[in-house]
């Protein structure tokens, strides 16, 4: 490619509306264009780029087995009321209508159609596992689609969708995704780490989400360096943590009436000190009702009155509960502990939750009374240690650096990353709600075990900017640059020298099937090298009259702080 022919687009200052920068330099690189909100063109220079993950993705999924189509992005909404989904999605699902009035969706995902693929096509358990994928436009109504393609509402994902026959082969074709995933991710050559996720009511380890290290990642990632732990923050809160947990033989059940529980049914159930003066301490709850989805534990907690007023006590805002804590007094409590402690509550502990006072407060653990109607009780609680103060607190989720993980083989530590892949079992979940079935070997009709395998082909670039840039701008690695090489003669219109050796160079390295860029378009060296800078093309070759002279090229990777004199003909060594 000339530069001369192709759109090459940079900007001095990023818009007002870029926070982060990866879309501050995907902007001024000119590889995006903003059309409205979470909506971009991909402009020439960074199609390049999505084309580039696209090639990769394509291929490892297709060495995995799994086979293209390409599903329709604009979908009748009859599909999507037969899993109930065409309402439950909310706002995120784009819904329109065409000239007849009739429903139709912009697909966000479209584990509907798919499915009523496989319930057509896909009649007997000889004809599985099959596992199909399209490397799609969706579109997602997000709440805040920011950060460029990071979040947009318009992008471009591949989706899989695996159909086994039971569920042992469900497992299998899961773990072939997330194998094809972790060669896919070290092609990219990024930092990444594949952590668990949570699997919703499914249960089951089988989720996990491919999280490309990053400070200003949305996600926050728990893992702990001594052992192979590693978590999503909202898996690793329903995990139960660490810390005393009931002896097997004791009783897991406490009287179902609210804060009637005594000392000792408490004390032996949660198998804790009677009482501990702490900032922080962390409830969970692990029971599930028969349809597998948490159930709610109501738990008073009081604090005793040590000496402050208890009323004063800040007490985080704890997420996902929107009434948060607040402190009051209870005659019914007062009545039974016969003082007037403070306390929270109550609260619905559906999730474990960290708790955190702006203070040391003493916490009895016989007033930790947890029971609902149905018997249904605390399964851990984890006192906790220290935590920083006030103005941090607010921040704080519920777990914090330095827990013990929950394998007990060290300490957790916590990073951002940002979700680029997330590889999922299903079971039934679709082919009931759409009755798939397929003939099983008995000859009996059974539903279809399920997976789906996502991964963010546009935020991909994006993350990986994230992680790779520099005061000058972006740094692609060689695998989804938008050209490998660019070369730059210097002074190509005034010397036939530069222009024929350019020439020769261009044509030599394409014929070794390198990405080539010849910049022809005659700008003066700085600029052409801010350019290139910017757009993060790894390899350049300078060449001019002076280097000529004596057979010699300029040659410097993005990273290197200098160039180094490199025969003309040895160039392919270093670029390849
Ligand atoms: P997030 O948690 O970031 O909202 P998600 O869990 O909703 O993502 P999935 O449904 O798992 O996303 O979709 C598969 C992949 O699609 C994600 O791992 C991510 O890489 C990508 N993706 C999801 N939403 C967006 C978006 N708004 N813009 C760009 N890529 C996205
Ligand atoms: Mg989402
Ligand atoms: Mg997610
Ligand atoms: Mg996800």
């Amino acid at each position: 490619m000339k530069a001369s022919r192709f759109f090459v687009s940079t900007l001095k200052e990023a818009p007002a509306d870029a926070e982060v920068v990866s879309h501050q330099l995907m902007t001024r690189a000119g590889m995006i264009k903003k059309l409205g909100a979470g909506i971009y063109t991909y402009m020439p220079m960074g199609l390049r780029v999505i084309r580039k993950v696209e090639a990769i993705v394509r291929e490892e999924m297709n060495r995995a087995g799994a086979v293209e189509c390409a599903m329709p992005v604009v979908q009748p909404s009859e599909l999507w009321q037969e899993t109930g989904r065409f309402e439950k999605m909310g706002p995120e699902l784009l819904r329109i209508q065409d000239r007849h009035a009739r429903d139709f969706v912009i697909q966000p995902t479209s584990e509907e159609v798919v499915t009523d693929i496989a319930r057509q096509e896909l009649r007997s358990y000889k004809q599985l596992p099959k596992n199909l994928y399209q490397i799609q436009t969706k579109f997602r109504d997000e709440r805040r689609p920011r950060f460029g393609l990071m979040r947009g509402r318009e992008f471009t994902m591949k989706d899989a969708y695996s159909f086994d026959r039971d569920q042992a082969g469900a497992k299998a074709s899961y773990q072939a995704m997330a194998e094809a995933y972790r060669r896919i991710f070290d092609r990219f050559g990024l930092t990444y780490r594949a952590v668990a996720a949570d699997s919703g009511a499914i249960g089951g380890d089988l989720s996990e989400e491919f999280q490309v290290i990053a400070a200003t990642g949305e996600d926050a990632i728990v893992y702990c360096p001594t052992s192979d732990y590693a978590a999503n923050m909202e898996k690793a809160e329903s995990a139960p943590p660490a810390g005393p947990r009931p002896a097997a033989s004791q009783p897991r059940t406490l009287t179902p009436t609210p804060g009637k529980a005594t000392c000792a049914d408490v004390a032996g159930l949660l198998g804790v000190p009677l009482a501990r003066t702490v900032k922080s301490l962390v409830l969970a709850t692990d029971e599930l009702n028969e349809a597998g989805e948490a159930v709610g534990v109501r738990v008073w907690l009081l604090l005793l009155r040590g000496d402050h007023d208890m009323n004063e006590i800040k007490v985080s805002k704890v997420p996902g509960l929107d009434n948060g804590f607040r402190f009051a007094t209870v005659p019914e409590i007062e009545e039974h502990f016969g003082a007037k402690p403070g306390y929270l509550g109550p609260l619905d502990l559906k999730k474990p939750v960290r708790i955190v006072a702006d203070r040391e407060v003493a916490v009895m653990a016989d007033w930790i009374c947890g029971a609902n109607q149905e018997g249904h009780h605390i399964t851990g609680v984890n006192w906790g240690r220290d935590l920083p103060e006030p103005e941090a607190v607010a921040d704080l989720r519920n777990v914090v650096a330095g827990d013990p993980s929950p394998d007990g083989r060290g300490e957790l530590t916590i990073e951002r990353g940002i979700e680029v892949g997330h590889v999922f079992y299903l079971g039934t979940k679709y082919s009931k709600a759409m009755n798939a079935t397929f003939l099983g070997e008995d000859g009996k009709p059974a539903h279809f075990e399920m997976g789906c395998y996502g991964i963010g082909v546009t935020r991909l670039p994006a993350a990986a900017i994230e992680q790779n840039h520099d005061e000058r701008g972006i740094i692609w690695p060689d695998a989804i640059a938008p050209f490998t090489v660019v070369l730059c003669p210097i002074g190509m219109d005034r010397s036939q020298e530069v222009k024929a050796a350019a020439e020769k160079l261009y044509e030599e390295l394409l014929a070794a099937g390198v990405d080539v860029l010849l910049d022809d378009r005659g700008e003066r060296p700085g600029a052409m090298f801010a350019d290139w800078e910017l757009i993060g093309v790894p390899h350049r070759v300078v060449l001019s009259d002076r280097g000529l002279k004596e057979g010699q090229v300029e040659y410097q990777h993005r990273r290197d702080s200098s160039a180094t004199k490199v025969g003309a003909g040895d160039i392919l060594a270093y670029v390849k």
